[in-house]
Protein backbone atom coordinates (compact mmCIF):
# COMPACT_ATOMS: atom_id res chain seq x y z
CA UNK A 1 0.00 0.00 0.00
CA UNK A 2 1.05 3.94 -0.40
CA UNK A 3 0.09 5.89 1.92
CA UNK A 4 0.48 9.23 -0.29
CA UNK A 5 -1.78 7.39 -2.78
CA UNK A 6 -4.92 7.58 0.18
CA UNK A 7 -6.75 11.20 0.92
CA UNK A 8 -6.01 11.95 4.75
CA UNK A 9 -7.90 14.78 6.94
CA UNK A 10 -5.74 16.16 9.29
CA UNK A 11 -6.37 15.16 12.91
CA UNK A 12 -4.83 16.45 15.94
CA UNK A 13 -2.80 13.91 18.02
CA UNK A 14 -4.42 14.00 21.75
CA UNK A 15 -1.64 12.99 24.30
CA UNK A 16 -2.29 11.69 27.83
CA UNK A 17 0.49 11.88 29.83
CA UNK A 18 0.82 13.21 33.89
CA UNK A 19 4.25 13.77 35.50
CA UNK A 20 3.68 11.46 38.37
CA UNK A 21 4.26 8.49 36.44
CA UNK A 22 8.14 9.75 36.94
CA UNK A 23 8.18 8.54 40.25
CA UNK A 24 8.58 5.20 39.40
CA UNK A 25 11.93 4.52 40.04
CA UNK A 26 13.85 0.93 39.45
CA UNK A 27 17.25 2.23 40.94
CA UNK A 28 20.60 1.34 39.50
CA UNK A 29 23.00 -1.19 39.21
CA UNK A 30 24.71 -3.51 36.59
CA UNK A 31 22.15 -2.57 34.02
CA UNK A 32 18.65 -3.93 34.80
CA UNK A 33 20.15 -6.61 37.77
CA UNK A 34 19.76 -3.43 40.52
CA UNK A 35 23.10 -5.20 42.08
CA UNK A 36 26.16 -3.36 42.73
CA UNK A 37 29.61 -6.19 42.21
CA UNK A 38 31.50 -3.51 44.42
CA UNK A 39 34.15 -3.07 41.90
CA UNK A 40 32.84 -0.48 39.04
CA UNK A 41 32.84 3.21 40.11
CA UNK A 42 30.54 4.43 37.68
CA UNK A 43 26.88 2.19 38.17
CA UNK A 44 24.49 3.17 35.67
CA UNK A 45 20.45 3.89 35.87
CA UNK A 46 17.97 1.01 35.28
CA UNK A 47 17.30 0.99 31.80
CA UNK A 48 13.77 1.72 32.21
CA UNK A 49 14.57 5.39 34.16
CA UNK A 50 12.87 8.38 34.14
CA UNK A 51 14.96 10.23 31.68
CA UNK A 52 13.97 8.62 28.90
CA UNK A 53 9.76 9.59 29.06
CA UNK A 54 11.11 13.15 30.31
CA UNK A 55 13.27 13.08 26.76
CA UNK A 56 9.47 11.65 24.77
CA UNK A 57 7.74 14.54 26.66
CA UNK A 58 9.79 17.26 25.83
CA UNK A 59 10.39 16.42 21.89
CA UNK A 60 6.36 16.05 21.52
CA UNK A 61 6.34 19.51 23.73
CA UNK A 62 9.04 21.70 22.01
CA UNK A 63 10.10 19.40 18.76
CA UNK A 64 8.80 20.27 15.36
CA UNK A 65 5.16 17.82 16.14
CA UNK A 66 4.14 20.04 18.71
CA UNK A 67 1.73 22.21 16.68
CA UNK A 68 -0.29 19.08 16.17
CA UNK A 69 -0.43 17.83 19.53
CA UNK A 70 -3.05 18.44 21.72
CA UNK A 71 -2.20 17.49 25.76
CA UNK A 72 -4.40 16.13 28.31
CA UNK A 73 -3.92 15.35 31.83
CA UNK A 74 -3.84 11.79 33.14
CA UNK A 75 -4.83 10.06 35.94
CA UNK A 76 -4.88 7.22 38.53
CA UNK A 77 -6.28 3.83 37.98
CA UNK A 78 -9.52 2.16 40.10
CA UNK A 79 -8.44 -0.80 41.59
CA UNK A 80 -11.90 -1.96 40.37
CA UNK A 81 -10.74 -1.28 36.98
CA UNK A 82 -7.34 -3.61 37.04
CA UNK A 83 -10.17 -6.47 37.52
CA UNK A 84 -10.88 -6.34 34.32
CA UNK A 85 -7.65 -8.06 32.96
CA UNK A 86 -5.59 -8.48 36.10
CA UNK A 87 -6.54 -11.52 38.68
CA UNK A 88 -7.26 -9.59 42.55
CA UNK A 89 -4.56 -12.35 44.30
CA UNK A 90 -2.22 -10.50 41.78
CA UNK A 91 -3.08 -7.13 42.37
CA UNK A 92 -3.31 -7.87 46.21
CA UNK A 93 0.38 -8.64 45.77
CA UNK A 94 1.18 -5.55 43.87
CA UNK A 95 -0.24 -3.64 46.89
CA UNK A 96 1.46 -5.85 49.38
CA UNK A 97 4.63 -4.63 48.05
CA UNK A 98 3.83 -1.26 47.96
CA UNK A 99 2.68 -0.83 51.30
CA UNK A 100 6.15 -3.12 52.22
CA UNK A 101 8.20 -0.30 50.55
CA UNK A 102 8.94 -2.66 47.67
CA UNK A 103 9.54 -5.66 46.08
CA UNK A 104 11.52 -7.22 42.87
CA UNK A 105 8.89 -9.07 41.54
CA UNK A 106 10.85 -10.97 38.95
CA UNK A 107 14.20 -10.19 37.22
CA UNK A 108 15.04 -6.84 36.47
CA UNK A 109 11.51 -5.55 37.80
CA UNK A 110 11.16 -3.58 40.65
CA UNK A 111 8.57 -2.06 42.23
CA UNK A 112 9.85 0.49 45.11
CA UNK A 113 8.66 3.51 46.72
CA UNK A 114 6.84 5.46 44.91
CA UNK A 115 5.72 2.60 41.86
CA UNK A 116 2.74 1.79 42.88
CA UNK A 117 1.29 5.38 42.18
CA UNK A 118 3.34 5.76 38.65
CA UNK A 119 1.66 2.02 37.49
CA UNK A 120 -2.27 3.34 38.34
CA UNK A 121 -1.19 6.27 36.48
CA UNK A 122 0.04 4.32 33.61
CA UNK A 123 -3.12 2.28 33.86
CA UNK A 124 -5.68 5.19 34.38
CA UNK A 125 -4.02 7.25 31.69
CA UNK A 126 -3.85 4.70 28.76
CA UNK A 127 -7.69 3.67 29.85
CA UNK A 128 -8.67 7.53 30.24
CA UNK A 129 -7.01 8.00 25.96
CA UNK A 130 -8.76 4.87 24.86
CA UNK A 131 -11.86 5.90 26.43
CA UNK A 132 -11.33 9.49 24.88
CA UNK A 133 -11.40 8.34 21.16
CA UNK A 134 -14.13 5.62 21.78
CA UNK A 135 -16.35 8.60 23.01
CA UNK A 136 -15.70 10.00 19.94
CA UNK A 137 -13.65 12.90 21.03
CA UNK A 138 -10.51 12.62 18.92
CA UNK A 139 -9.72 9.44 16.67
CA UNK A 140 -5.85 9.68 17.22
CA UNK A 141 -4.53 9.05 20.91
CA UNK A 142 -0.94 8.62 22.52
CA UNK A 143 -1.11 7.02 26.15
CA UNK A 144 2.90 8.51 27.20
CA UNK A 145 3.04 6.39 29.77
CA UNK A 146 5.63 4.32 32.40
CA UNK A 147 6.02 1.73 33.53
CA UNK A 148 5.77 -0.19 30.63
CA UNK A 149 2.60 -2.83 31.12
CA UNK A 150 2.85 -5.41 27.40
CA UNK A 151 5.00 -7.92 29.47
CA UNK A 152 2.41 -7.79 32.76
CA UNK A 153 -0.22 -11.06 32.33
CA UNK A 154 -3.05 -11.22 33.90
CA UNK A 155 -1.47 -13.05 37.25
CA UNK A 156 2.23 -11.84 36.68
CA UNK A 157 4.80 -9.07 36.54
CA UNK A 158 7.80 -9.31 33.99
CA UNK A 159 9.96 -7.43 31.69
CA UNK A 160 9.83 -4.05 33.94
CA UNK A 161 5.95 -4.23 33.76
CA UNK A 162 3.74 -4.03 36.30
CA UNK A 163 0.16 -3.68 34.84
CA UNK A 164 -0.92 -4.34 31.58
CA UNK A 165 -1.53 -0.98 30.16
CA UNK A 166 -2.87 -2.07 26.81
CA UNK A 167 -4.64 -4.92 27.84
CA UNK A 168 -6.77 -2.93 29.87
CA UNK A 169 -7.55 -0.52 26.83
CA UNK A 170 -8.76 -3.66 24.69
CA UNK A 171 -11.16 -4.74 27.76
CA UNK A 172 -12.43 -1.33 27.92
CA UNK A 173 -12.82 -1.32 24.23
CA UNK A 174 -14.88 -4.54 24.61
CA UNK A 175 -16.56 -3.73 27.14
CA UNK A 176 -17.92 -0.62 25.39
CA UNK A 177 -19.52 -2.40 22.62
CA UNK A 178 -16.14 -2.75 20.17
CA UNK A 179 -16.82 -6.33 18.39
CA UNK A 180 -13.00 -6.39 17.36
CA UNK A 181 -9.79 -5.25 18.45
CA UNK A 182 -6.33 -5.35 17.07
CA UNK A 183 -3.15 -4.59 18.64
CA UNK A 184 0.21 -4.58 16.57
CA UNK A 185 3.20 -4.73 19.10
CA UNK A 186 6.30 -3.21 17.27
CA UNK A 187 8.62 -3.30 20.88
CA UNK A 188 11.17 -5.55 20.11
CA UNK A 189 10.09 -7.68 22.52
CA UNK A 190 6.57 -9.98 22.68
CA UNK A 191 3.75 -9.02 23.82
CA UNK A 192 3.82 -11.78 25.66
CA UNK A 193 1.73 -10.15 28.90
CA UNK A 194 -1.25 -8.77 26.47
CA UNK A 195 -1.10 -12.30 24.31
CA UNK A 196 -2.20 -14.05 27.20
CA UNK A 197 -4.43 -11.72 28.06
CA UNK A 198 -6.92 -12.36 25.37
CA UNK A 199 -5.32 -15.90 24.19
CA UNK A 200 -8.84 -17.79 24.57
CA UNK A 201 -10.37 -14.48 22.36
CA UNK A 202 -11.59 -14.20 18.78
CA UNK A 203 -12.35 -10.72 18.74
CA UNK A 204 -8.84 -9.58 19.75
CA UNK A 205 -6.17 -10.31 17.37
CA UNK A 206 -3.19 -9.74 19.20
CA UNK A 207 0.18 -9.20 16.51
CA UNK A 208 3.52 -8.89 17.96
CA UNK A 209 6.59 -8.23 15.73
CA UNK A 210 9.70 -9.15 18.00
CA UNK A 211 13.26 -9.99 17.72
CA UNK A 212 13.76 -13.80 18.42
CA UNK A 213 14.60 -13.63 22.05
CA UNK A 214 12.43 -16.71 22.83
CA UNK A 215 11.09 -17.60 26.65
CA UNK A 216 13.19 -15.70 29.40
CA UNK A 217 12.29 -17.68 32.39
CA UNK A 218 9.67 -18.24 34.58
CA UNK A 219 8.19 -14.71 34.67
CA UNK A 220 8.19 -15.39 30.79
CA UNK A 221 7.17 -18.83 29.77
CA UNK A 222 5.77 -18.13 26.25
CA UNK A 223 8.50 -18.52 23.37
CA UNK A 224 6.97 -15.43 20.89
CA UNK A 225 7.22 -18.34 17.95
CA UNK A 226 4.85 -18.56 15.26
CA UNK A 227 3.04 -21.76 17.09
CA UNK A 228 1.94 -19.90 19.59
CA UNK A 229 -1.63 -19.18 18.04
CA UNK A 230 -3.82 -19.06 20.25
CA UNK A 231 -6.45 -21.40 21.67
CA UNK A 232 -9.91 -22.69 21.30
CA UNK A 233 -12.25 -19.81 19.73
CA UNK A 234 -9.14 -17.87 19.99
CA UNK A 235 -7.18 -20.04 17.75
CA UNK A 236 -5.52 -17.63 15.30
CA UNK A 237 -5.82 -14.93 16.81
CA UNK A 238 -2.40 -14.55 18.14
CA UNK A 239 0.20 -13.58 15.27
CA UNK A 240 3.83 -13.94 16.36
CA UNK A 241 5.93 -12.89 13.61
CA UNK A 242 9.36 -13.18 15.50
CA UNK A 243 12.10 -11.25 13.03
CA UNK A 244 15.95 -12.57 12.46
CA UNK A 245 18.04 -9.76 14.67
CA UNK A 246 19.37 -7.10 12.32
CA UNK A 247 16.15 -6.69 10.76
CA UNK A 248 15.42 -2.71 10.33
CA UNK A 249 13.25 -0.27 8.36
CA UNK A 250 12.91 -2.38 4.87
CA UNK A 251 12.55 -5.10 6.90
CA UNK A 252 10.08 -4.46 9.39
CA UNK A 253 8.26 -2.90 6.34
CA UNK A 254 7.79 -5.57 4.06
CA UNK A 255 6.86 -7.74 6.99
CA UNK A 256 4.03 -5.06 7.82
CA UNK A 257 2.63 -4.99 4.25
CA UNK A 258 3.01 -8.66 3.40
CA UNK A 259 1.58 -10.14 6.87
CA UNK A 260 0.14 -7.69 9.53
CA UNK A 261 -1.78 -5.78 6.45
CA UNK A 262 -3.36 -8.73 4.77
CA UNK A 263 -4.10 -10.35 8.39
CA UNK A 264 -5.85 -6.78 9.82
CA UNK A 265 -7.82 -6.89 6.31
CA UNK A 266 -8.93 -10.51 6.51
CA UNK A 267 -10.01 -9.53 10.48
CA UNK A 268 -11.63 -6.03 10.03
CA UNK A 269 -11.10 -4.63 13.37
CA UNK A 270 -13.29 -1.73 15.01
CA UNK A 271 -10.01 -0.42 16.62
CA UNK A 272 -6.31 0.02 16.19
CA UNK A 273 -4.26 -0.15 19.13
CA UNK A 274 -0.48 0.44 17.99
CA UNK A 275 1.75 -0.47 20.74
CA UNK A 276 5.21 0.76 20.69
CA UNK A 277 8.77 0.46 22.29
CA UNK A 278 11.60 2.34 20.31
CA UNK A 279 13.81 -0.65 21.58
CA UNK A 280 13.42 -1.86 18.23
CA UNK A 281 16.15 0.27 17.06
CA UNK A 282 19.53 0.33 16.16
CA UNK A 283 20.94 1.94 19.16
CA UNK A 284 18.63 0.06 22.01
CA UNK A 285 20.62 -1.18 24.60
CA UNK A 286 17.93 -3.84 25.02
CA UNK A 287 17.77 -4.68 21.64
CA UNK A 288 19.16 -6.02 18.59
CA UNK A 289 16.91 -4.79 15.87
CA UNK A 290 18.00 -1.68 13.54
CA UNK A 291 14.99 0.60 12.86
CA UNK A 292 15.39 4.29 12.27
CA UNK A 293 13.52 7.42 12.91
CA UNK A 294 12.63 6.78 8.95
CA UNK A 295 11.60 3.12 9.96
CA UNK A 296 9.32 4.29 12.63
CA UNK A 297 7.58 7.02 10.53
CA UNK A 298 6.38 4.54 8.14
CA UNK A 299 5.37 2.09 10.33
CA UNK A 300 3.51 5.19 11.67
CA UNK A 301 1.71 6.04 8.32
CA UNK A 302 1.13 1.88 8.01
CA UNK A 303 -1.20 2.19 10.98
CA UNK A 304 -2.62 5.37 10.28
CA UNK A 305 -3.69 3.94 7.09
CA UNK A 306 -4.93 1.04 8.56
CA UNK A 307 -7.07 2.35 11.17
CA UNK A 308 -8.39 4.64 8.62
CA UNK A 309 -9.94 1.69 6.41
CA UNK A 310 -10.65 -0.30 8.96
CA UNK A 311 -11.79 1.42 12.00
CA UNK A 312 -13.06 4.88 10.99
CA UNK A 313 -9.57 6.33 11.82
CA UNK A 314 -9.70 4.74 15.37
CA UNK A 315 -6.23 4.64 16.70
CA UNK A 316 -4.65 4.40 20.24
CA UNK A 317 -1.28 4.55 20.43
CA UNK A 318 0.27 2.95 23.82
CA UNK A 319 4.08 3.83 24.68
CA UNK A 320 5.86 0.60 26.15
CA UNK A 321 10.14 0.21 25.98
CA UNK A 322 12.76 2.41 24.40
CA UNK A 323 15.56 3.01 26.57
CA UNK A 324 18.19 4.99 24.23
CA UNK A 325 17.42 8.28 26.13
CA UNK A 326 17.92 10.31 23.24
CA UNK A 327 17.08 8.36 20.30
CA UNK A 328 14.31 6.86 21.57
CA UNK A 329 13.04 10.70 21.89
CA UNK A 330 13.48 11.02 18.28
CA UNK A 331 12.20 7.51 16.79
CA UNK A 332 8.72 8.32 18.84
CA UNK A 333 8.49 12.00 17.36
CA UNK A 334 9.21 10.09 13.81
CA UNK A 335 6.32 7.92 14.47
CA UNK A 336 3.98 10.16 15.54
CA UNK A 337 4.67 12.03 12.06
CA UNK A 338 3.62 9.16 10.26
CA UNK A 339 0.50 8.51 12.46
CA UNK A 340 -0.43 12.12 11.50
CA UNK A 341 0.78 11.30 7.67
CA UNK A 342 2.92 14.13 7.93
CA UNK A 343 4.94 12.96 4.73
CA UNK A 344 7.83 14.95 4.77
CA UNK A 345 9.14 14.31 7.64
CA UNK A 346 10.15 16.87 9.78
CA UNK A 347 12.97 16.31 12.09
CA UNK A 348 16.25 14.96 10.26
CA UNK A 349 17.82 11.53 12.25
CA UNK A 350 20.76 12.72 13.91
CA UNK A 351 22.67 9.20 14.16
CA UNK A 352 21.44 6.61 11.08
CA UNK A 353 23.51 4.95 9.96
CA UNK A 354 23.56 0.83 10.82
CA UNK A 355 23.48 -1.25 7.97
CA UNK A 356 20.54 -3.33 6.89
CA UNK A 357 20.71 -6.60 5.62
CA UNK A 358 16.82 -7.46 3.99
CA UNK A 359 17.64 -10.81 2.76
CA UNK A 360 17.01 -13.27 5.31
CA UNK A 361 14.00 -10.79 6.60
CA UNK A 362 12.64 -11.83 3.54
CA UNK A 363 12.89 -15.48 3.77
CA UNK A 364 11.66 -15.36 7.29
CA UNK A 365 8.56 -13.47 6.53
CA UNK A 366 7.55 -15.49 3.55
CA UNK A 367 8.21 -18.47 5.80
CA UNK A 368 5.70 -17.18 8.48
CA UNK A 369 3.41 -16.35 5.48
CA UNK A 370 3.26 -19.63 4.20
CA UNK A 371 2.75 -20.71 7.92
CA UNK A 372 0.13 -18.65 8.22
CA UNK A 373 -1.92 -19.76 4.57
CA UNK A 374 -1.78 -23.83 5.73
CA UNK A 375 -2.32 -23.42 9.39
CA UNK A 376 -4.60 -19.97 10.54
CA UNK A 377 -8.35 -20.58 9.63
CA UNK A 378 -9.00 -17.01 8.78
CA UNK A 379 -5.86 -16.50 6.51
CA UNK A 380 -6.13 -19.37 4.22
CA UNK A 381 -6.40 -16.62 1.40
CA UNK A 382 -3.68 -14.12 2.15
ZN1 LIG B 1 10.73 -4.01 24.93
Amino acid sequence: MDPASAAFSRELLHVFWHEGMLSHDAGTGIFDTGQDPGFLEVLEKHPENADRVKNMVSILRKGPISPYISWHSGRPAQISELLSFHTSEYIGELIQADKEGGKELCSGTFLNRGSWGACLLAAGTTLQAMKYVLDGHGKLAYALVRPPGHHAQPSRADGYCFLNNAGLAVQLALDSGCQKVVVIDIDVHYGNGTAEGFYRSNKVLTISLHMNHGSWGPSHPQSGDIYEAGEGDGFGYNLNIPLPNGTGDEGYVYAMNKLVVPAIQEFKPGVVILVVGQDSSAFDPNGRQCLTMAGYRLIGQLSRLLSDQHSNGRLLVVQEGGYHVTYSAYCLHAMLEGVLNLLDPLLADPIAYYPEDKGFTVEVVNGIKQHWKDNIPFLKEI
